[in-house]
């Protein structure tokens, strides 16, 4: 509240209006001096105590004057007299100053009146408390002054006071804090409608009840104050408890109404009026304040919700929850950049139908692991099913299980997916590049012993199998690169992995192996068709003469040894072996083949 508001309650203005109210809630409350003591009921305090909650204690005392002049004057006019009226007067004032300091420490209703139990149950301790408090030295003023004793005293006034100040208090507390007058200018045509009927329903139902005192009707009241505290909120359970609580206090004060069943003890029904409308308001104010903070905390659930749709649905990676089925709740619309995929169609869909069908075993279980620890991540890289061009990517499947605040299934998936093609076709690239000879583009080293491993490994296993491996060295090389250049030697490697590959089958591998020097891997090849396969190789390379740009030819010959694979050869063995043969070609002339025996 600003400054200036602050300042508008202590105005001159305000405090006639505020003189008013607060003696017309004393003069009412002194109808009830039954029996001569204290009276029965008191409303003044829950006029006096929201206003002072409102004000710094430094501004109290402009209030203070003006309601302890009020009081004192009807104290002493209509009240228990002049001389009561001198204690009673502050005693009055205090009370209400318990109440007001309980809320300014507890529960500042600067930020809105009534928004939680808290401030709900401030009220009604802090109700009490001043009420019994101030009973105390006004008991014994009032027994000095009345034929009542201190006890009767005191309880009317502890009874009377804080179930006044219960009552009252809390629609003090929206119009003061401008939340009733700001719910009004709020609200639309609507609203206020259904107020305005909610307001006469419940004037209706407390006047029929109130009205006749045949039947004990006092449940009654109940439904339509409850329906309209739901309806309504705080404002709504203000305004059906002060309805309420002036029809059933004018007709009980008049012997009508359905206290009126009770024996004829008018303080006694006095009592029960007010420990009738207490229950009313403590039944409906706790459910408004709890409302009114579901309220706050669905709207910013919302706005929550509002940001992480937006988030979902900006972001370049793919949102999914799931159920703990796997089947897809929320999907956001990112995903129709992965494939033929559409967010309609895949509401209530198997997650793993958009995967490859190789990988919906290795999602799934990945999908377990993250239910079965959740709080966790479970990270997995797959394909997604191909799509009508038969494109497939790469994405990346991050799991989370998370509450969903269901009560069915407390669980449900969040998945991240992110498009990982371009790291894993740079990964290939690289694994690749790993593996081959940047000049001829064959394969290299490692990826012939690789091949000859595995093939080894299966004529191991299987006694039928066959295969052979050879080993190539272009004849006099040196001698190509002393004529023609280092740049010509280049150019004749790479006519010979052309050749090799024209010639070999399918399954051959042809890899260089270092400088002039190739190794081929033949699998199921017996020594005749291995034989055959590198006479040929050799035979095209001799035949291809290669152009240079000053128009000169070169030849070249190459020379191979040749070895069948045996069950218990070693890749080193086999190695030796074809090399053996090699060097036997090489001694035995050149442009030539030796198949070790
Ligand atoms: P041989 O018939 O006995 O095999 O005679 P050779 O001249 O081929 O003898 P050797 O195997 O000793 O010589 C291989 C030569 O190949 C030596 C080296 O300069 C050359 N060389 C090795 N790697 C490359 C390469 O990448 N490019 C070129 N142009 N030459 C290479
Ligand atoms: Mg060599
Ligand atoms: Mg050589």
């Amino acid at each position: 509240m600003a400054r200036s508001d602050v300042r508008s309650l202590t105005g001159s203005k305000a405090l006639l209006v505020f003189g008013a109210v607060y003696a017309a809630a004393i003069g009412f409350s002194l109808l009830t001096r039954f029996g001569g003591g204290v009276a029965c009921m008191w409303l003044a305090t829950g006029v006096l105590a929201p206003l002072l909650a409102k004000l710094p204690p430094r501004l109290w005392w402009r209030v203070g004057v003006a309601a302890m002049s009020v009081s004192g004057i009807l104290t002493a006019t209509a009240g228990l007299g002049p001389i009561a009226a001198l204690p009673l007067a502050p005693l009055n004032f205090a009370e209400a100053a318990i109440v007001a300091l309980a809320l300014r420490r507890f529960a500042p209703v600067n930020d809105g009146a009534l928004r939680s139990i808290g401030q709900v149950a401030v009220v009604i301790g802090g109700g009490v408390l001043a009420a019994g408090v101030s009973g105390l030295p006004a008991a014994f003023v009032a027994a000095q002054v009345t034929p009542t004793d201190v006890w009767s005293n005191w309880f009317n006034w502890t009874t009377g006071h804080s179930l006044g100040t219960i009552a009252l208090a809390p629609i003090g507390l929206l119009l003061l804090s401008g939340d009733l007058g700001r719910w009004w200018a709020e609200a639309a045509a609507k609203e206020r409608l259904e107020a305005a009927i909610l307001a006469a329903v419940v004037t209706l139902v407390a006047m029929v009840t109130f009205t006749q005192s045949s039947r004990p009707l006092l449940f009654l009241p109940l439904l339509p104050v409850v329906l309209t505290t739901f309806r309504l909120g705080r404002v709504g359970a203000a305004v059906s408890t002060l309805i309420l609580s002036a029809i059933a206090i004018l007709f009980t004060l008049r012997g009508a109404g359905p206290i009126a069943l009770m024996p004829p003890d008018p303080a006694m029904r006095v009592h029960f009026v007010q420990f009738y409308l207490a229950t009313v308001v403590l039944t409906v104010l706790p459910a408004a304040a709890d409302l009114r903070r579901r309220k706050d905390v669905l709207r910013r659930l919302e706005a929550s919700e509002a940001r992480y749709r937006l988030v979902t649905e900006n972001a370049s990676d793919v949102v999914l929850t799931l159920d703990p089925d796997g089947l897809i709740r929320f999907v956001s619309p990112s995903i129709e950049g992965l494939g033929d995929y559409r967010v309609a169609a895949l509401v209530g869909t198997p997650a793993v139908h958009l995967l490859a069908p190789e990988y919906r075993a290795a999602a799934a279980r990945a999908h377990l692991d993250a239910l079965r620890h959740p709080g966790t991540s479970q990270v997995v890289e797959v394909e997604t099913r191909p799509d009508a061009e038969g494109v497939q990517r790469w994405i990346e499947m991050r799991m989370r299980a998370i509450e969903s605040g269901a009560a069915h299934d407390p669980l449900e998936l969040v998945c991240a997916i992110r498009d990982v093609s371009k790291r894993k076709s740079v990964e290939a690239e690289l694994q690749r590049a790993a593996r081959t000879d940047p000049l001829t583009g064959l394969a290299n080293r490692r990826l012939f012993n690789d091949a000859l491993d595995l093939v080894l490994d299966r004529v191991r296993r299987d006694n039928q199998a066959m295969a052979c491996i050879a080993i190539f060295d272009i004849d006099h090389f040196k001698r190509v690169n002393d004529a023609f250049g280092h740049d010509a030697g280049d150019r004749v490697l790479a006519r010979f992995a052309e050749v090799a590959a024209r010639v070999t089958r399918a399954k051959d591998l042809v890899a260089r192996l270092g400088g002039e020097e190739f190794g081929l891997v033949l699998p199921g090849a017996g020594r005749e068709e291995a034989h055959a396969i590198c006479d040929r190789l050799r035979t095209e390379f001799a035949g291809a003469a290669m152009v240079l740009d000053d128009g000169s030819y070169v030849w070249s010959t190459v020379s191979a040894g040749i070895a069948a694979l045996g069950p218990d050869d070693t890749r080193a063995d086999a190695m030796r072996v074809a090399d053996a043969a090699l060097y036997a070609a090489k001694r035995a002339g050149r442009d030539r083949l030796v198949l070790a025996a």
